[in-house]
């Protein structure tokens, strides 16, 4: 079983709420609990998904917004002012700096600003000992399996080697923002689980 206690007293230092679970279905659930008769929006993250957090939060909210279903471009638009926002990270360092990469930029600009809280909901396969391991595993792990997913002609998807910091039309990384606190006025809360989930 994990130890989360270094990288959970870090986070709170930082100021973030923590909550840990052993298994990814009692996050879900708590998740459940947490977010009711609400308008949510959710971020793209293959976590997320695994996790069946739209089936879990569609039945008790007013609205979920997940482009991954739906209608993108309505979806994101209305997941950028939704009560809650919940998505994943590409790495979280032990020291408690959290990173993502963004192609489209609605995923990290959602997670900034504009709802009552946010959720990062994260699989101890993304945790790294150092914030510059952090940076390394989104650019070189995370990355790559996106855009192989994405089925992009990258040298990452391709070759398999990591990051070539390309120059393709098919780029998907254009952004890549580290979450150094929660942000000012918005409850965040970091949810760690002891099996992995997504990339
Ligand atoms: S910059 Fe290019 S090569 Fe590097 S991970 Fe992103 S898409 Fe792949």
């Amino acid at each position: 079983m994990t130890d989360f206690t270094e990288i959970k007293n870090n986070l709170k230092k930082i100021g973030y709420k923590v909550t840990t679970f052993e298994k990814g279905c009692e996050a879900a659930e708590y998740i459940g609990r947490a977010i009711k008769d609400s308008t949510v929006g959710i971020g793209g993250s293959q976590t997320i998904k695994e996790l069946n957090l739209y089936e879990v939060l569609i039945n008790n909210n007013n609205d979920v917004y997940w482009h991954w279903i739906m209608e993108p471009e309505t979806a994101i638009t209305n997941a950028m002012t939704a009560d809650y926002y919940i998505t994943s990270v590409n790495a979280i360092a032990q020291s408690g700096e959290m990173v993502n990469i963004d192609g489209r930029g609605n995923r990290v600009s959602a997670s900034l600003y504009g709802h009552k809280k946010v959720f990062y909901i994260i699989g101890k396969n993304k945790i790294t000992k150092t914030y510059d391991d952090a940076i390394y595993r989104a650019r070189n792990v995370a990355a790559p399996l996106n855009a192989k997913r994405l089925n992009k002609k990258t040298p990452c998807a391709v070759s398999g080697n990591g990051c070539a910091n390309c120059n393709s039309p098919e780029r998907i990384c254009k952004a890549m923002v580290t979450y150094w606190g929660p942000m000012s006025g918005m409850e965040t809360e970091v949810i760690l689980i002891d099996e992995n989930y997504g990339y």
